[in-house]
């Protein structure tokens, strides 16, 4: 089996959230299944200047269209980490400072850009990428026009490709809307843009293009895929994806556990496992000093990771907050997003200066010190396609508080009503009294230092490992691929 895994960001090379981290693990779990991963991604300026990032020049340079004029890309390869990752490099489209664009806005001619990407795509399975692929798996709406282009060729005039199709909401609420004056850029038959492909309400979606083009459609977990079919959920395309010939397949994300383990993470100041759990105290009095709280022996502390965006669940957190700061606990945040939430975080930390602190920047080395030194980790999103963070809490100990959405209520068991094998604490309705209601029974559990530390061994012992995951995804593209070889008339 064949795989080219289609990415706009990988880890370690770029990355501005969950995606990346699936697309850094994933293909290797991929690989130690037996199947041949290759992936590509852009060549961003952060990855060009990157001194870590041992790549090299493949000598391959094609020619795309974009509309009526040509544009020029060329292949470069890093062999490490493993699988292979390939990077296009496109100067007018991705030397730039961000890879979407600002927080608040997004770069103008993102459909051109990502358009540019996936032509490449199609140039290098025809021409560079030996042997070619059994399937093609895009990511998200970046991706989302790849399977038109791999039906009807980089120029519109056809093409006949043998890979099949198969792409993955990682989340549903983005979904590249662009004018559809943008059409021509894509070269792609005239009578191609209607309803039944990647026309919304007269504008081009690239989520709906992928979800429409793909021979597979799946996500990142099983309610997820339930709560897409909805309305309320469905971000508008829940009618398409009820529609589908083949029903949305979820499949929960797995971690990273070579990167997230407090065992030997290398960014703690102390090393702690299930059966040692000594240095969680160290790495606690070491973030809180970090953070600049004072002296708070025997105080709990609860952290946020995450995009400071709606999605997330500040809003809810605005809403406890005067109630939150009543407790008898510390709370701390890293995030970078939307300038409300920064403003937000920021009157927050002006007017408990004591109880929390902020910090407003993406610093991955901090998320883990967060992880390691926090008791609670609190992940209340509006909702959540996976969620990573509240998985590496498991790991680090620290005994996640979430709203029962999506991959939060299928990773998370609660507490209180499985005192014998939950893992954190859910809240069911949306609001600030429920949050505070589960945040009180977490504080109730923080409080008893016998039981906190069954949780925390119990829960460091689960297991998230992409094995199973990837075992289900190549499972998903046999049934796909064999689909295909009967249509092609194999
Ligand atoms: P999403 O993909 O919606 O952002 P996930 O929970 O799936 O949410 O993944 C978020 C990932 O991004 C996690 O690895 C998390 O640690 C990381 N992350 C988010 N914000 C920051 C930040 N400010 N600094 C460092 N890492 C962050």
């Amino acid at each position: 089996m064949n795989v080219l895994f289609v990415s706009s960001e990988i880890t370690p090379f770029a990355s501005t959230g969950g995606l990346a981290d699936v697309a850094g693990a994933l293909p290797a779990a991929l690989a130690r299944e037996g199947a041949k991963v290759t992936r590509i991604m852009p060549l961003y300026r952060r990855v060009a200047e990157n001194p870590k990032i041992r790549r090299v020049d493949t000598g391959l340079t094609f020619s795309v269209p974009l509309g009526p004029e040509l544009r020029k890309v060329r292949i470069w390869h890093a062999p490490r980490p493993q699988p292979d990752t390939y990077f296009v490099a496109y100067e007018e489209g991705f030397d730039r400072e961000h890879i979407y664009g600002l927080p608040d806005r997004d770069y103008a001619d993102n459909f051109q850009r990502f358009l540019v990407f996936l032509k490449a795509v199609v140039r290098f399975i025809d021409h560079g990428h030996r042997p070619r692929p059994d399937i093609v798996h895009a990511n998200d709406w970046p991706t989302g026009m790849l399977p038109w282009l791999l039906r009807h060729g980089v120029d519109g005039t056809g093409r006949t490709g043998t890979e099949a199709t198969v792409f993955t909401i990682h989340n549903l609420a983005y979904q590249g809307l662009f004018d559809a004056a943008n059409l021509g850029a894509a070269n792609l038959p005239g009578g191609l843009f209607s309803m039944h492909s990647f026309e919304y309400y007269g504008k081009i979606n690239c989520m709906k293009a992928g979800i429409v083009g793909a021979d597979l459609v799946t996500t990142v977990s099983p309610t997820y895929a339930e709560e897409i079919l909805t309305p309320e959920r469905g971000c508008g395309l829940d009618g398409v994806l009820r529609g589908l010939p083949r029903p949305v397949l979820g499949i929960v994300n797995g971690v990273d556990y070579r990167v997230w383990s407090p065992s030997r993470d290398p960014d703690l100041p102390a090393r702690y496992s299930a059966r040692d759990l000594a240095g969680k105290a160290v790495c606690k009095q070491a973030v809180l000093e970090e953070m600049g709280f004072a002296e708070a022996d025997g105080v709990p502390l609860v952290a946020m990771v995450s995009r400071l965006v709606d999605q997330k669940g500040f809003d809810l957190v605005a809403r406890a907050m005067p109630e939150l700061m009543k407790r008898d606990l510390r709370l701390m945040v890293l995030g970078t997003g939307q300038s409300k939430y920064h403003r937000l975080c920021q009157s927050w930390q002006r007017r408990w200066p004591e109880k929390f602190r902020a910090r407003l920047e993406f610093d991955p080395a901090l998320a883990h010190r967060m992880e390691a030194g926090a008791d609670l980790f609190l992940m209340p999103s509006r909702f959540e396609p996976c969620g990573l963070n509240q998985i590496y809490s498991l790991r680090y100990g620290t005994v996640p508080v979430v709203h029962a959405t999506g991959g939060l209520e299928d990773t998370i068991e609660d507490l209180t009503r499985h005192p014998e094998s939950g893992t954190g604490f859910k809240f069911r309705a949306y609001t600030a009294r429920k949050l505070l209601d589960a945040v009180d029974r977490a504080l109730g559990l923080a409080a008893d230092a016998k039981a906190l530390d069954t949780v925390r061994r119990r829960i460091m012992r689960v297991d998230y490992s992409w094995k199973r995951s990837a075992q289900e995804y190549i499972q998903a593209y046999r049934s796909v691929a064999r689909t295909y070889r009967v249509a092609a008339g194999w």
